[in-house]
């Protein structure tokens, strides 16, 4: 399991070492929707991917020929029930588990061609994932937890803390910067997991249930927060969550059931 990749220290490596965009083939479909032909290049491309888990019992598959595109500047909700495939499809959008089969693709590069390293590279430098657990770091600083992904790019710890900090101010966490997370609530350290993602300034966002611990008005804050940013930078961003309220914000909103999308 690679999932780890995301909090061990990570080569730098630079864009150079990404494959080349023109690799691509076009879909087979040649289908475009209309914003995606207003952006370019697709964001985010997945074409009919299969991924099954297979246990001790019975195989799962938890991803059943799923087909999506997300552009840059859009924000699309993902929801569905609770083992309906959210999560998995958010880790194979990061590169974190590989499809069995279909192809996945990060403006226009297909994930399977990156070596280890590229995949690294695209999970600290283009993709952002707020994990459904937060994963901060225990008895450090929210600031120091909100700067980590920074560090690991290679920038300054004083210049992390410069750029984090307006990023913790915009979830509301001012008075909190020193605190550590075993002296926030279950809804402070989700914000910090948030402003650690926001503040490496990622393409694409890829957000599990990234509102889960808020309150109605502060998860309207964040979901409102994570579309401006796709809207004002061109991110691109999915969002999972359980809550239809925060799915109405979202530019579009898909229901997967069972693996498939409905
Ligand atoms: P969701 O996020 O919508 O709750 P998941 O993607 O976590 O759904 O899970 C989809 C299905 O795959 C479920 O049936 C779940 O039990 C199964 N599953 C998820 N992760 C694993 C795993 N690591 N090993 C085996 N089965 C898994
Ligand atoms: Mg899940």
């Amino acid at each position: 399991m690679r999932q780890s990749a995301a909090d061990g220290p990570q080569p730098a490596a630079d864009d150079a070492h990404m494959p080349a965009a023109d690799d691509a083939q076009p879909a087979a479909d040649g289908a475009r929707t209309p914003e995606i032909e207003v952006g370019g290049r697709p964001m985010l491309e997945l074409e009919q991917v299969v991924k099954s888990y297979h246990g001790a019992g019975e195989d799962v598959r938890a991803v059943d020929g799923v087909s999506l595109r997300l552009a840059p500047g859009e924000m699309v909700a993902l929801h569905g029930p609770s083992g309906s495939g959210k999560t998995t499809l958010l880790l194979l959008a990061a590169a974190l588990l590989a499809p069995e089969r279909g192809t996945i693709r990060f403006q226009g590069r297909d994930l399977a061609s990156f070596s280890e390293a590229q995949s690294s590279e695209y999970l600290l430098r283009h993709v952002g994932f707020v994990y459904q657990h937060f994963r901060l770091m225990p008895r450090v600083s929210a600031l120091q937890n909100a700067s980590r992904k920074l560090l690991m790019s290679g920038v300054s710890m004083r210049e992390a803390q410069a750029r984090a900090t307006p990023w913790l101010q915009r979830v509301g966490l001012s008075e909190r910067l020193d605190r550590t997370p075993e002296k926030l609530s279950g809804g402070e350290r989700q914000r910090v997991a948030i402003a650690r993602v926001l503040a490496a300034e990622p393409t694409l966002i890829l957000a599990d249930e990234p509102t889960g611990n808020l309150d109605s008005a502060r998860s309207r804050e964040i979901v409102q927060l994570l579309g401006s940013i796709a809207h004002e930078r061109q991110a691109a961003v999915l969002l999972v969550t359980h809550d239809l309220d925060a799915a109405a914000l979202a530019d579009r909103s898909l229901t997967l059931h069972d693996g498939k999308l409905r």
